[in-house]
């Protein structure tokens, strides 16, 4: 019993979700003696979903392994191809099956909002009753303390993440840059070997969003922001990390290769949108500026790039996509005026 509590504190000790993972396998690797223990979250879009491995542990592992985040969706597993686990996720019970001359018991993975995945432990032998109870409260503990970190973490009516998460991500997301982006910059990428993965940064801000709240009052107004979040999700990959800013403006963070994959997200998002009838609203549009991180940047200068190419979308007629760089290529904006701000912060 007091090996659990032991357990159990290590899991809560951390406010990091990829430390928890592993230290959930970690816990029941000790505690049950299996064959295997892995986490799996199923991720993608509705009818292309694959599994993501957020953490495993085989019997003789020192320590343990995980796909990484940025994990190109084509290369994982497709959720079909493990019927069991899918089952264990829409029943929301545990379920039990042999597997060669070994057992696999899945356990459901949820948050308040949904079923993200499942709990897979292989063992020689059945897994007991008991055993099985002790999986489910400890399951249980993480469930209310992934809860917790939710709440800290997103947005209560969108589920997105909130303002206050953003600087970490981002300055994450600009230490991670590869070296050879700094080329990719100022050179030609394509001189170089393969391609090297870039972040790019958009504001989104829905068009005219004060008169929806005049028209339909402030609820309805709240539904189409709860909407157009749920649009956003389907819009991105599943990697991407998606912020509700406060209001009606968003953010995304997005790893992808070229400017033209980045492009294409933004317009997929842009004509979702358009072409979305909101209950009661109709039709509502929105204006998307982005920029692509830089080496050195600051969350607050590539915020801003990315916001002043969404006046520029309001200024020239709403319901339009704009790279930064574009505007200022093509003379529309100053980089200079840009680059005075950035030393502000
Ligand atoms: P523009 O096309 O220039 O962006 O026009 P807009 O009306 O969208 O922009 P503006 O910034 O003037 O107004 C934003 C409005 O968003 C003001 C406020 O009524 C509304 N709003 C801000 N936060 C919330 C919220 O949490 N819920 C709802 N329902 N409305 C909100
Ligand atoms: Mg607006
Ligand atoms: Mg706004």
């Amino acid at each position: 019993m007091s090996e659990v509590v032991d357990h159990l504190a290590e899991l809560t000790g951390f406010r990091d979700r990829d430390v928890m993972d592993v230290t959930l396998v970690s816990a029941l690797r000790d505690l049950l003696e299996p064959v295997s223990v892995a986490i799996f979250r199923c991720v993608g879009e509705a009818g292309q979903e694959r599994w993501l491995t957020r953490a495993r542990l085989n019997a003789e592992d020192a320590v343990a392994t995980a796909d990484p985040l940025w994990a190109d969706p084509a290369r994982l597993p497709l959720a079909q191809d493990h019927p069991q686990r899918l089952d264990c996720m829409h029943s929301r019970t545990v379920v039990q099956m042999e597997s060669g001359a070994n057992f696999i018991s899945l356990f459901p993975i949820a948050t308040d909002r949904e079923v993200v995945g499942v709990l897979e432990v292989e063992s020689t032998e059945r897994m007991k009753s008991t055993a099985q109870r002790m999986v489910t409260s400890v399951l249980r503990i993480y469930h209310n303390f992934q809860g917790l970190l939710d709440y800290s973490e997103r947005d209560t009516l969108t589920g997105l993440l909130n303002r206050k998460t953003f600087e970490e991500s981002f300055l994450k997301a600009v230490s991670e840059l590869p070296a050879r982006a700094i080329l990719s910059e100022t050179d030609d990428g394509r001189r170089h070997e393969g391609p090297s993965p870039r972040y790019f940064l958009g504001v989104v801000d829905i068009d005219h969003f004060k008169s929806v709240n005049d028209r339909f009052g402030h609820l309805i107004g709240d539904e189409v922001l709860l909407l157009l979040s749920r649009l956003m999700r389907s819009s991105f990959r599943f990697h991407d990390l998606l912020y509700r800013f406060g209001g009606e403006e968003f953010v995304v963070l997005m790893r992808c290769e070229d400017e033209v994959d980045a492009v294409q997200a933004f317009e997929r998002l842009r004509y979702n949108t358009e072409h979305y009838a909101f209950p009661q609203v109709g039709r509502i549009t929105v204006s998307i500026g982005f920029t692509q991180v830089r080496i050195g940047d600051s969350p607050a200068g590539a915020f801003e790039r990315a916001d002043k190419a969404v006046y520029h979308a309001k200024d020239s007629g709403r319901n339009q996509v704009h790279s930064h760089a574009e505007l200022v290529s093509a003379g529309k904006m100053s980089e200079q005026a840009q680059l005075s701000a950035m030393e502000l912060f």
